[in-house]
């Protein structure tokens, strides 16, 4: 190599002792900044969640989750109306019945508060994507998310039939996407086989396929009043300590027909997106639980934290590991402050 060359090369030290690689050159100004972005969040990554009731006028507060209500039909579709306009396009439906039984009836009755609720969303604003929901935790007087076995034991197989019927009956309200969150064995081929004997080809599936066991979810539970009357969860939602074994749940639910691969809870599980982001082509969707949001608004509220700043650092943070769809608390939120920045 000449001298010249030499000393034009590439090297950690320039003259004098001084780096010649300095990351800091393009970090100089937001415009420089700006145009090495290398992840963007968009209102419409989000997903908005949505508890609804039955009844008139019912917007109640959910205690843990300052800015979430039980809202009744009237008030859901404003608060759907709020985030079409603020540019999310999808919301995710959970319903809080007004009778719960052994068999989560409401969960598959074509009147059920999801049916309804979705039916009115449907016919207001067609364009609004309307995700739904399939488990029987918010329906069964027990808490569990499927039917028990006289043992107390959550019956995998006799749960599958009633998690398609549910599906069924959402899709012919017309939902547009439909969501098993219950950890059942088989339970994407069940809603599959379901939705094209009825007809509904076309209904694609989210799945909730690696779903870990979290104390992430306790805000939800009062919000969906769904808290199990005795044991917990652990017998159908996976170990959090199991990466390998999420990748495996991720391959079977994509076998058995999922159009899109969800990991939930998020934050805690960033590398379980993100090996689920290298291994699948299929869409990957991310659930920012109840308990993400919770910590935040708490935090903020007692002046400890910056609330928006943090909030759009962590949906970054899903967005940067692999999640084409992030289901958010934070949807409106976050949509009305990516818009006013930019
Ligand atoms: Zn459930």
């Amino acid at each position: 190599m000449s001298e010249l060359l030499k000393r034009r090369a590439p090297s950690a030290e320039g003259a004098a002792g001084f780096p010649q690689v300095r990351l800091r050159r393009m970090r100089q100004s937001a415009t420089l900044r700006s145009m090495v972005r290398e992840t963007v969040l968009t209102p419409s990554d989000f997903v908005y969640p949505l508890f609804v009731t039955h009844g008139q006028g019912v917007r109640t507060p959910i205690l843990p989750m300052p800015g979430q209500f039980q809202v009744s039909i009237d008030n859901l579709l404003k608060e759907a109306a709020e985030a079409q306009s603020l540019g999310v396009p999808a919301v995710l439906l959970f319903g809080v019945p007004s009778d719960k039984d052994d068999m989560g009836t409401e969960a598959y009755d074509d009147h059920g508060i999801i049916q309804e609720a979705t039916r009115a969303i449907k016919q207001a604003m067609p364009e609004m994507v309307v995700v739904t929901d399939v488990c029987l935790c918010e329906y069964t007087d027990h808490g569990h998310c499927g039917v028990l076995t006289h043992d107390g034991v959550v019956d995998n197989d006799s749960t599958l039939e009633l998690l398609a019927r549910t599906a069924v009956s959402q899709a012919r309200a017309g939902a547009d996407i439909v969501a098993p969150s219950a950890m059942m064995d088989g339970q994407i081929a069940a809603l599959r086989a379901g939705l094209d004997d009825a007809g509904m080809p076309e209904i694609p599936v989210m799945a909730y396929a690696s779903k870990f066991t979290s104390a992430f979810y306790g805000p939800f539970r009062i919000a969906a009043e769904s808290t199990p009357k005795s044991g917990d969860r652990k017998a159908y939602q996976m170990d959090g300590a199991n990466g390998r074994e999420a990748l495996r749940e991720l391959e079977q639910d994509a076998l058995e027909g999922a159009d899109v691969l969800m990991v939930k809870p998020a934050l805690a599980y960033l590398d379980i997106l993100s090996q689920a982001r290298a291994r699948f082509e299929h869409p990957i969707a991310a659930y920012n639980v109840s308990g993400e949001y919770s910590m935040l608004k708490a935090a903020a509220a007692a002046g400890w934290i910056d609330e928006d700043a943090a909030m759009l650092e962590m949906l970054t943070s899903i967005k940067r590991a692999g999640a084409d769809i992030i289901i958010t608390y934070f949807a409106k939120d976050a949509a009305r402050l990516l818009r006013s920045n930019g």
